[in-house]
């Protein structure tokens, strides 16, 4: 048998980053600072009940309380009056599940981004600075998708820039919509979290926002997804992955605001 030779492309020798694994056993507290309810479950529920078991205190501090979150109808069990309140139990109920205590900043659904960053950062600080947490998860601003995820991320970035050298968590940015965009443009992500151990709960916060999940169940429970329905609950049950992002880093999405 002859010896193959060797042909086509010349062997990338560029390395690929293997992102660091989040360890609870290294934090102080984990504040999660994300607009809506269910946003704390599907980025980063896997992570706070991680942190809860080790016994790191965990809040999630909530922009909104997301009664815009109604579309074509759904769910039929509320309307735009009661889905507040029934957003807000359900997220009670996620919290409970994973570990975490549930503060509200009371911003509008849908409005996050005609706020003044810098004031609604001030607040955000007063929490950091009340719990001081080891670490603050927030939205990539820019890569966040939806114009509330990309508003409270800078925000937490400002609240997160503005404290003293010292007192500064680490800030880890979720990054959602197009993996593949968001690669070629942020690179891998930096953090990954293996949830393998609390993913049942996980799971079980996600049916608690059942205003916004029950039709996912529908199709998980009877198995009839689609492609792309299958690769997104991958996604979401696999490990929960984070970018380090430096509170003095200007983004794309800061440096072209209005
Ligand atoms: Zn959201």
């Amino acid at each position: 048998m002859a010896t193959p030779t060797t042909t086509g492309a010349p062997y990338d020798a560029t390395p690929v980053a293997t992102p660091a694994p989040f360890d609870p056993a290294a934090e102080r507290g984990l504040l999660v600072v994300l607009p809506h309810p269910d946003d704390e479950t599907f980025s980063s529920g896997g992570t706070m009940a991680r942190c809860a078991d080790a016994g790191v205190p965990v809040t999630y501090l909530c922009g909104t309380y997301g009664d815009m979150g109604r579309r074509m109808g759904r769910p039929a069990f509320a309307n735009r009056e009661s889905l507040r309140d029934i957003r807000e139990r359900e997220l009670t109920e996620a919290c409970a599940v994973l570990g975490a205590e549930a503060r509200m900043l009371g911003l509008r659904d849908k409005c996050v981004e005609f706020e003044d960053p810098v004031e609604i950062a001030e607040r955000v600080r007063a929490v950091i600075e009340e719990l001081d947490p080891s670490t603050v998860i927030a939205f990539y601003p820019g890569f966040a998708v939806h114009a509330d995820h990309d508003a409270l991320g800078l925000i937490a970035q400002l609240a997160v820039r503005s404290l003293p050298a010292g007192r500064r968590p680490r800030l880890l940015a979720v990054a959602v919509g197009d993996q593949e965009a968001n690669r070629a443009a942020l690179g891998e992500p930096d953090v990954l979290s293996d949830i393998s151990g609390t993913v049942d709960r996980k799971i079980e916060a996600l049916r608690a926002h059942r205003s916004q999940t029950e039709a996912m169940f529908v199709k998980w429970d009877e198995d009839i997804e689609d492609e792309q329905g299958k690769a997104f609950r991958d996604r979401l049950l696999g490990g929960e992955k984070f970018y380090l992002l430096d509170p003095h880093h200007v983004t794309d999405y800061e440096r072209n605001r209005p």
